[in-house]
């Protein structure tokens, strides 16, 4: 089947990374009988230099009319002096809400093989799982759309003191709360719900919402931890998290925070829906959605092939489970992604420099998945 994929790059290491996973999506095309098309579009500061604007309605237009959304990396300190609605991150919020990807699902998990890149004592992981292994697989669940990256923003006259609005409708919590649900559904049946309830009215929304829809789901369990607690608990007990739900500014820091759990923040994949996901992927049904490694452009590393490409790679494999329904083309490329670190293959931010690990740039370590997809 044919499958079209709207593809910005961006900016920093952006591009490093998403052409090894356009690579790895072509060549599980090759092996399953599918052509993947790519519409290449501009956004963020290489939009800001060639257009004057970080989202051009063209880039968003053109984006719609994809099954789906791949992207690398926007910004970068050559657009950091620019007015706020000028930076490039403004094309990012510009893409979701213009998408309507409300939900953002980020799984966090610690491979085996990568044990040894992960800053936590085997004693503090294994007392941390119920079933006392030394790892943990958990997912984060952010709201996308709203809240305070969205909500009314200013300076007072004289410039001295600024405001930002964390605001929340019962309609946005919902709608999240339910992809939490219906993910913990297909796991371990645990939702924690992360807020400030104790200081913030909108949190306080997000805890009686939360009493309403978990009532509509009796089979799974409801916990709910202050976000200063949730980020202590993460590093303390990260076994103990199934599903963590929570809004747009404590999912964004709690999902850098437990990036560093699994060895390296270039590890994490993430898929930000325009629906709620059902368990097998969405044959017949498909849902909109931007994929993207939880990282930035990585200013300090761009252009040095060393960036780890993996959690784009592994954003493509969501891409290709939410978006086009194809559960055994994803599985095969987390399979391969698996294999290639079960080698010993490692980029600089994962290796630990133990004598059993080859350390490879980032075009070598796509070219692995990709010898992998093809040997599979
Ligand atoms: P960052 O995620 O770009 O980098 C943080 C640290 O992680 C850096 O040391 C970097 O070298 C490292 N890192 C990031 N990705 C890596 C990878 N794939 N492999 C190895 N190491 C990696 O965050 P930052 O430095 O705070 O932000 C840099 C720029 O990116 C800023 O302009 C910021 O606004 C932007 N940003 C963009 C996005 C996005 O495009 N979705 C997200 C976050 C930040």
């Amino acid at each position: 089947m044919d499958y079209s994929i709207a593809l910005i790059p961006g900016d920093g290491i952006g591009p490093e990374v998403a052409a090894p996973a356009v690579k790895a999506l072509d060549a599980l095309g090759d092996k399953f009988g599918h052509v993947f098309h790519y519409a290449e579009l501009l956004a963020g500061g290489r939009a800001i230099d060639e257009t004057g604007v970080p989202l051009p309605p063209e880039t968003l237009e053109a984006a719609g009319q994809c099954g789906a959304l791949l992207l690398g990396a926007m910004g970068g300190p050559g657009w950091d002096a620019l007015p706020g609605e000028l930076r490039p991150e403004r094309a990012l919020l510009g893409l979701r809400k213009g998408l309507g990807v409300f939900v953002n699902l980020r799984p966090v998990a610690l491979y085996p093989h990568l044990r040894s890149a992960c800053p936590l004592k085997d004693e503090v992981l294994a007392s941390s799982n119920p079933e006392g292994k030394a790892a943990f697989d958990f997912l984060i669940v952010r709201e996308l759309t709203g809240g305070i990256y969205f909500g009314g923003r200013g300076r007072s006259e004289d410039g001295s003191s600024a405001w930002d609005t964390e605001m929340y409708s019962r309609t946005e919590i919902e709608r999240v709360l339910c992809a939490a649900y219906a993910a913990a559904g297909t796991r371990r049946k645990k939702v924690c719900v992360v807020d400030k309830a104790n200081v913030l009215e909108s949190s306080r929304l997000w805890r009686e919402t939360s009493a309403a829809v978990s009532a509509r789901f009796p089979e799974i369990e409801t916990s709910y931890l202050y976000v200063d607690n949730a980020a202590m608990q993460l590093i303390r007990a990260p076994g103990s998290f199934d599903v963590i739900v929570t809004s747009n500014m404590f999912g964004d820091i709690l999902s850098d925070e437990a990036s560093v759990l699994t060895g390296s923040i270039g590890l994490l994949p993430s898929a930000s829906l325009a629906g709620v996901p059902r368990p097998g992927g969405e044959k017949g049904c498909p849902l909109m959605g931007i994929y993207e490694p939880i990282h930035g452009s990585a200013p300090d590393i761009a252009g040095k092939n060393i960036a780890n490409p993996l959690g784009t790679i592994l954003s493509a494999a969501m891409m290709l489970r939410y978006s086009f329904g194809l559960e055994n083309e994803a599985a095969a490329l987390e399979a391969a992604v698996d294999a290639v670190l079960e080698e010993g293959l490692r980029t600089e931010d994962i290796a630990v420099k133990n004598g059993g690990e080859r350390i490879v740039g980032t075009k070598e370590m796509g070219e692995a998945v990709v010898r992998k997809l093809e040997r599979s």
